[in-house]
């Protein structure tokens, strides 16, 4: 008999609504470490709709990409019977509980946040939200009583903060929050662009030629893999330093094939990168496919994909509720 989840540790981690596709780093980094965490944890994943508008978003593509991830989560296994799914902004207690942690944070803090240091550069105007975001972020962890946070590594220091948040508050005010530890992979937790493999394929990079969509067409996906950015010298080996777009096009091999790397080394020893291009191509095409469809069908459906966030908003609801509750009481909020 398998545990009841609320005996579970609890998971929780968001992803933004930040474009009509997720990418392959978000897949690998995160959403696939959730699927596989609704078994093992009480597991809660959300739609980070407010994290999006730090930078510009148009208002009917936010909400048409809110739907769209929500269908990606589901068609990549997610299944709303084991986990809560549900969308940032109808839980107004994200915001409280915000507010409350940028009083807790100091400015130094924020600004010291490598994240807003490289958005702020990317963005001719720099909303204030954008500094701010890693408090909102770590109300999005403390609210649930959360245990583990499934996330890539890019989101370390975020998680970092959050933790220190969690302390700090506990300390001063009495224990309101479990202290959250991030699960991070070793060896998936950052998927590189395959046109920059020293940059971290992003949904808000640039040009979308070295980013692999999950949605992407059977054959837009392939051209892609096949364009990859090799480097210098013909052997097929793992090294992050001197091949790190071979190493990066390994790692996405053995993360969807579920093997590892050093057999898929040795299974192309004396062949060239082209040959391990063509492979990859063909798996990637493979796994993709049946996620791709699955959540084209979802979404023919909208009405369904708002019925399940509504039941998750209303299990998410009654978690947070208890949370904010106490934390309005310990920093001395009179009631209402
Ligand atoms: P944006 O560019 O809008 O910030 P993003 O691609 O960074 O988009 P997020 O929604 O910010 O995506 O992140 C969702 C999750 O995916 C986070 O857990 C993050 O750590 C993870 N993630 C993002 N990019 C990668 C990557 N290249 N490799 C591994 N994990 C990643
Ligand atoms: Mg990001």
């Amino acid at each position: 008999m398998t545990e009841p989840a609320a005996h579970r540790p609890r998971s929780l981690s968001g992803i933004q609504a930040t474009s009509d596709s997720l990418h392959l780093g978000n897949y690998i980094g995160a959403l696939q470490q959730f699927v596989e965490q609704q078994d093992t944890h009480d597991a809660f994943f959300f739609i980070a709709n407010q994290h999006a508008i730090t930078v510009d978003q148009d208002p009917a593509e936010l909400r048409a990409r809110t739907l769209r991830t929500a269908a990606q989560f589901i068609g990549a296994g997610l299944d709303p019977a084991r986990s809560t799914i549900f969308v940032q902004s109808h839980i107004p207690a994200h915001n409280q509980l915000g507010w409350v942690l940028e009083c807790t944070t100091g400015l130094g803090e924020a600004q010291r946040m490598t994240q807003f240091k490289d958005k702020s550069a990317k963005n001719e105007h720099v909303s204030l939200g954008l500094l701010t975001y890693p408090a909102l972020m770590a109300a999005d962890i403390l609210l649930y009583q959360t245990d583990v946070v499934p996330v890539g590594e890019d989101q370390r220091q975020h998680l970092e903060l959050t933790r220190n948040l969690a302390e700090r508050f506990n300390h001063r005010y009495g224990k309101a929050f479990t202290v959250p530890e991030p699960q991070i992979l070793k060896a998936t937790a950052k998927i590189y662009d395959l046109q920059d493999p020293t940059a971290k394929m992003s949904k808000s990079a640039k040009t979308p030629a070295g980013r692999i969509d999950i949605l992407d067409e059977p054959k837009a996906l392939a051209k892609k893999i096949k364009s990859a950015v090799t480097d210098a010298g013909t052997e097929i080996a793992f090294d992050r330093e001197a091949k790190p777009g071979v190493s990066n096009l390994l790692t996405i091999y053995s993360s969807l094939s579920g093997r590892p790397v050093e057999e898929i080394v040795a299974e192309f020893e004396g062949r060239m990168y082209g040959h391990l291009k063509v492979a990859l191509a063909e798996l990637a095409v493979e796994a993709l496919t049946p996620l791709r469809e699955r959540t084209l069908e979802l979404l023919d459906d909208p009405a369904e994909l708002e019925r399940v966030l509504h039941r998750g908003a209303d299990a998410a609801e009654a978690v947070a509720g208890t949370t904010i509750a106490d934390v309005y009481d310990k920093v001395g909020f009179l009631r209402r």
